[in-house]
């Protein structure tokens, strides 16, 4: 009972608090990994099973999800032996006719039901012969309410010994203790046409009817990506508060720097180095991501950032996130940094300790311009004496921590940075997802590029393809063969790749084969990656691992098999390891899937080679958590909202509209406590590695 006085009862206090007569269930929830009563509320079912349909016995539909009311006419046990589980097998009748009920394995059903109890079952129909049979239906007395049968019943995920039944009733009870607590933090113009809070959970939790779930979810996932926006708004903002040194160049020293490029720079290219050369010059710290297909020209572009801050008075760093990436930087990069008269060292793990104590004093001292390495360039002992610019590769490969990390490596300010990536973000992501940065893009590709063949074969062309291949490496080239994703289990795949291997092996006796997958240790994986490289491989059988941003300007053929397995994004990308030098290169596209949506995403990549139409050809087939790769790679983790769900993209930009006005007003939300608690509840935890 509440007393005049006592505080209101919350949803973020311990549950056993805020809802009362819970007793038995608390257990159970902290199973559940449930302490609060918005947790609870947020524990949304994974799906549900709609049983509305209610029919009589002999308008029974094989295969589909209905209920009917009964009279039990019969029930037994049939004891298990062996592997065959236990069997209660019920005989039941209606006006119509009758059927059988049947459950297997110890759910004690036949203690709670008896001949001649009149019931509801719902569940899916089996109909063989004449006669149907419900398999595993739930069940409750016929005549009163029930959560589990003739309705919309959620399914949610459980944890050890929990069954569905008993969540349900939990979550019934938590609902109506917990929704009159619910306050609405959003007012309605914020709102705008989406539910109420309370009924969005109430319709989630159990609605009335399938089609309303939709709704509901939409609520959920707008405060969802409210969070999310609000803490990249504030981030934005935030950061129009820290300094940063104004590295100002001239646009004369900008041209004489590019006119020391072996090449004439594209126009995109052009474009990107304006914009970050605009950005450096101001005092406060850039955010830009430079989006580009491999072989675009990234590097060159970061190259002329390097050097202007250089030559602006400040040093430079640029991160890879492997050793070998690290090391292919160094050599494209420092010839190119030479060429505009700014040195340039490299700092990783495999760097000697004495040489590397040498260019960490070098660093310190102010002679040392430019640093490349991997994380390496994090440790302590790495000290900067005016870092003005960082650089970052495939940022999303490394954590929020680590990229803090080396911002702090700045003083008098925070550094500039740049991040990179060959990831093509489409247009609509980027605004929802993005809108902490600023984007320069490289749609173009440097002039004489051969587009890679791209050839889609079933596997009945496989004797043809290994003479291909025998004679592309008779001819001195080098081949990358792709296993087939298993997404559900890496140790499959690695072992679908030693058998690749061993198969290749017997197929083209004499070629040297290596082999490349997750389940390798990185050390031994850079060193196998290392040897391709070096010629020592003709074949490299590899896993998805094959680096993004791997150069090997000899291998030519790329080989996919089951490639309709994979996403359009990542095949792309997988291809665009060959095709780096002057060979002709071929991209093969091993696939015997047989239904027409596999092969109309197979033919977009075989008739293009333009990594953002790609990538929104593949977000509008399949929406965007495929579009870098299964994980998620770059984007946040969300609970409710789905990047798969073009409304919540849409719902994405309405919330960050909103979470702008909101930060203009009140940046700390110290006039909203509910929404601010609520969001709080919701905001993202970024993992180290997921960050972006
Ligand atoms: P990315 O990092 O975007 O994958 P790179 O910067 O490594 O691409 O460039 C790929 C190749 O193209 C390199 O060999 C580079 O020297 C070359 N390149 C870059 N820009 C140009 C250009 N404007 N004209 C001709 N070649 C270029
Ligand atoms: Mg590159």
């Amino acid at each position: 009972m509440q007393l005049a006085g006592d505080p209101p009862a919350d949803l973020d206090q311990p549950i056993s608090q805020s809802v009362k007569g819970l007793g038995r269930s608390l257990p159970t929830l902290r199973r559940l990994g449930i302490d609060t009563a918005r947790q609870a509320l947020l524990n949304l079912p994974f799906r549900y099973d709609d049983f509305s349909e209610m029919r009589s016995l002999a308008e029974l539909v094989d295969g589909e999800k209905q209920s009917a009311r009964v009279r039990v006419s019969s029930i037994r046990t049939e004891p298990g032996f062996g592997r065959r589980p236990q069997r209660v097998i019920a005989q039941i009748e209606d006006a119509s006719g009758s059927a059988e009920a049947i459950w297997f394995g110890r759910q004690f059903v036949e203690r709670r039901i008896g001949a001649g109890d009149e019931i509801v079952v719902s569940g899916k129909v089996k109909i063989t012969g004449w006669r149907a049979q419900f398999s595993g239906p739930e069940f409750s007395p016929a005549g009163r309410d029930s959560l589990h049968t003739a309705r919309v019943v959620p399914v949610y995920r459980l944890t050890g010994g929990v069954t569905q039944r008993r969540a349900r009733e939990i979550m019934a009870r938590v609902l109506a203790g917990a929704l009159p607590l619910v306050v609405d933090p959003l007012r309605p113009g914020e709102r705008a046409g989406l539910l109420p809070l309370a009924d969005a959970l109430q319709i989630a939790h159990f609605p009335t009817e399938p089609a309303a779930v939709a709704d509901a979810l939409d609520r959920l996932a707008f405060d969802e990506l409210l969070a999310l926006q609000l803490s990249l708004v504030r981030s934005r903002v935030a950061r129009e508060q820290f300094r940063a040194p104004a590295l100002v160049v001239d646009a004369d020293v900008v041209s004489e720097l590019v006119g020391r490029l072996p090449f004439r720079l594209t126009d995109d290219q052009a474009q990107a180095i304006s914009e970050v050369v605009a950005d450096l010059s101001q005092p406060m710290p850039m955010r830009r991501l430079l989006q580009g297909d491999v072989g675009s020209g990234k590097t060159a572009v970061a190259a002329v950032a390097l050097a202007a801050a250089v030559r602006a008075g400040w040093q430079g760093a640029f991160m890879a996130p492997t050793d070998l990436l690290a090391r292919q930087h160094f050599a494209s990069l420092e010839p190119l940094l030479r060429q505009m008269g700014v040195d340039a060292a490299l700092i990783t793990a495999s760097v000697p300790a004495r040489e590397r104590r040498g260019v960490e004093a070098a660093a310190r001292g102010g002679e040392s311009a430019v640093l490349i390495g991997t994380h390496a360039l994090l440790s302590e002992s790495v000290e900067f004496a005016r870092l003005g610019l960082a650089v970052i590769d495939e940022q999303h490969r490394f954590g929020v921590a680590q990229r803090a990390a080396l911002q702090a490596k700045g003083h008098g300010g925070e550094p500039h940075q740049l991040a990179l990536t060959a990831t093509p973000i489409p247009r609509t992501l980027a605004l929802a997802f993005y809108s902490d940065m600023s984007i320069s893009t490289l749609r173009q590709l440097p002039p004489g590029r051969q587009p890679t063949r791209t050839e889609i074969r079933d596997r009945s062309a496989m004797p043809k393809i290994e003479s291909f291949l025998r004679s592309e490496v008779n001819a001195g080239r080098q081949v990358f063969v792709v296993v087939p994703l298993i997404a559900e289990s890496a140790s499959l795949e690695a072992a679908s790749a030693e058998a690749e291997v061993e198969r290749l092996t017997t197929a083209l006796p004499g070629l040297r084969i290596g082999l490349l997958h997750g389940q390798i240790a990185p050390d031994i994986r850079d060193r196998a990656m290392a040897r391709f490289a070096a010629r020592e491989l003709d074949i490299v059988v590899a896993t998805t691992v094959v680096e993004v941003g791997i150069d090997i300007p000899n291998a030519s053929v790329m080989l996919i098999e089951d490639a309709e397995r994979f996403g359009l994004a990542q095949l792309h990308q997988l291809r665009g390891r060959v095709g780096r030098g002057e060979h002709r290169s071929y991209c093969i596209l091993l696939s015997d899937a047989g239904d027409p949506l596999a092969r109309r995403r197979l033919d977009t990549i075989a008739e293009s080679s333009d990594g953002f139409a790609i990538a929104e050809a593949d977000l509008s087939m399949r929406g965007a958590g495929n579009l870098l790769g299964t994980r998620q790679a770059g984007l946040p983790p969300l609970r409710v909202a789905s990047l798969f769900e073009p409304r919540h993209l849409a719902l994405a930009e309405r919330a960050r509209d909103l979470a702008t006005v909101l930060v203009r007003e009140d940046p700390t939300l110290a006039d909203r406590p509910d929404l601010r608690r609520e969001l709080d509840a919701l905001a993202v935890a970024e993992e180290p590695g997921s960050g972006r």
